[in-house]
C-alpha cells in the first residue's frame, strides 16, 4: 500500500536556487515536449515519441538538475495524453504556466539515494535539506515531490510503500450519511455534523485579504506582499479542511462497519456555478475519497446509492413519496400518509441507509 507523508522543508539559499532550477527545468521540458508533439502531429499526423535525454544537447543546463525529475515530467505528460484520449472531456494537455506560483518536481528513490532522518531529508544532487518531522513513517520510500506553494513555503511529500494496516475488529453499526450545505454531514442516527467554525472564520479573513489585494496597484511591491498573505490564508484553509475531513472520516470508519452514501455527481454539480462554491467549500468529494480508502485499509464497507434515488422525498417510516419535498427550502415535514414528523436531512440519511442495506443484500451494490 502506498501512502504519502507531507513535511515542511526549510531549504537554505543554495538549495532554494537548486529547487528553482528543478521547477524551471521540469516546466520547460514538459512544455517543450508538448509543443514538439503538437508540431510533429500537425506535419505528419503521427505521434512523436520524444524523451528528455534528446533535449540535453541543445539545452545543456538541463544536465544540472535531477534527471529523474525530468523523467517524471515526461511521465506526467504521457498521463495527460492518455487521460485525454481515454476521456476527451478532461481536455487536451495544457502548457504549464509560470504564473501559478505553484511549483513542484518529483524524483524517485534509487538504491537509497533518498532517506529521511530526524531533522533532514537527503535528496539527489543537493544532499541534506532540513525538514520538520512532525510524524514518523514506516516503509520504503518510492518517490518524493518537492513543492513551493504560492505562500513561498516549501514542502516535501514522501510516497512510502507500507505494509498492510491491521484491520479493525468488526463493528455492529451501520450508518447512512446525507451530505449537506448547512450541516456538513447528517447521519441516520440523527447526529448533525456542522462545518467547523474556525473554517468560516478563516474564510472571512480570506475575503478581507482578497479585498486588500484587489486594491493594490498592479506590479507594486505591496501587491506582492498582499498576494503572499492571500496565498498563506488559502493554504491555512486547505490544511484546516483536510484535518477536519481526516478526523471525521477516521471516526466514522472506526464506528461503523457499513457506510451508505449517495453517489454524488460532483462534476455535474460543479458546472452549476451557483452552488459550486459551497460544494467546493464543504469538500464532499475529498470526504468520500477519504472514506473509501480508509474503508479499504480498515476492512469496512462503503455502499453508494444512485443519485436518482429520492432520498429526501421518501417517508422513512412508510415509504410514501412526497413530491412537494423537492422544494429544498422545506426543512421539516409531516408525512400525509402515516403522519410521522420528519427533519428533512435526517429522514434522507435514514433512507440512504435503508436503500444502501437493501442494495447490498440484493448484491447489486457498487462497493468501493
Ligand atoms: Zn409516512
Amino acid at each position: 500500500m502506498l501512502m504519502a507523508y507531507k513535511y515542511r522543508l526549510y531549504p537554505n539559499v543554495e538549495q532554494r536556487i537548486y529547487f528553482a532550477k528543478c521547477f524551471g527545468c521540469v516546466r520547460f521540458i514538459y512544455n517543450q515536449m508538448l509543443s514538439d508533439k503538437i508540431e510533429y502531429y500537425k506535419q505528419t499526423k503521427k505521434t512523436l515519441h520524444n524523451t528528455p535525454a534528446q533535449y540535453k544537447k541543445e539545452f545543456e543546463w538541463l544536465k544540472e538538475v535531477d534527471s529523474l525529475a525530468l523523467a517524471n515530467a515526461q511521465l506526467n505528460l504521457q498521463t495527460a495524453y492518455k487521460n485525454f484520449f481515454r476521456s476527451p472531456e478532461t481536455g487536451f494537455p495544457k502548457f504549464k504556466s509560470k504564473k501559478t506560483h505553484n511549483y513542484s518536481y518529483t524524483t524517485n528513490n534509487k538504491g537509497g539515494n533518498i532517506y529521511v532522518s530526524d531533522r533532514y531529508i537527503k535528496l539527489p544532487k543537493i544532499g541534506l535539506v532540513r525538514l520538520k518531522k512532525h510524524r514518523d513513517f514506516d516503509g520504503l520510500i518510492k518517490s518524493v515531490t518537492i513543492s513551493r506553494k504560492p505562500s513561498g513555503k516549501y514542502y516535501v511529500s514522501v510516497l512510502v510503500k507500507r505494509n498492510e494496516i491491521e484491520k479493525l475488529p468488526k463493528s455492529e453499526c451501520e450508518v447512512g450519511i446525507d451530505l449537506g450545505l448547512k450541516d456538513f454531514a447528517i447521519l441516520s442516527n440523527e447526529e448533525k455534523i456542522g462545518n467547523p467554525k474556525y473554517l468560516s472564520k478563516s474564510e472571512s479573513r480570506l475575503r478581507k485579504l482578497q479585498k486588500d489585494l484587489s486594491r493594490c496597484q498592479k506590479g507594486s511591491k505591496n501587491r506582492n506582499k498582499c498576494r503572499i498573505k492571500v496565498a498563506k490564508q488559502h493554504e491555512k484553509i486547505a490544511n484546516q479542511r483536510k484535518d477536519f475531513l481526516n478526523k471525521l472520516s477516521k471516526r466514522l470508519i472506526c464506528e461503523n462497519q457499513t457506510i451508505c452514501l449517495e453517489n454524488l455527481k460532483i462534476k455535474e454539480m460543479m458546472s452549476n456555478k451557483q452552488i459550486s462554491k459551497s460544494v467546493a467549500d464543504v469538500s464532499w468529494s475529498e470526504f468520500v475519497r477519504q472514506l473509501e480508502y480508509k474503508a479499504q485499509w480498515y476492512g469496512r464497507e462503503i455502499v453508494k446509492i444512485s443519485t436518482w434515488f429520492p432520498s429526501s422525498q421518501t417517508c422513512s417510516c412508510c415509504g410514501y413519496v412526497n413530491k412537494k419535498i423537492k422544494d429544498t427550502s422545506i426543512r421539516e415535514w409531516t408525512c400525509p400518509n402515516c403522519h410521522e414528523n420528519h427533519d428533512r436531512d435526517i429522514n434522507a440519511a435514514i433512507n440512504i441507509l435503508n436503500e444502501g442495506l437493501r442494495i447490498r443484500t440484493a448484491g447489486t451494490a457498487e462497493i468501493a
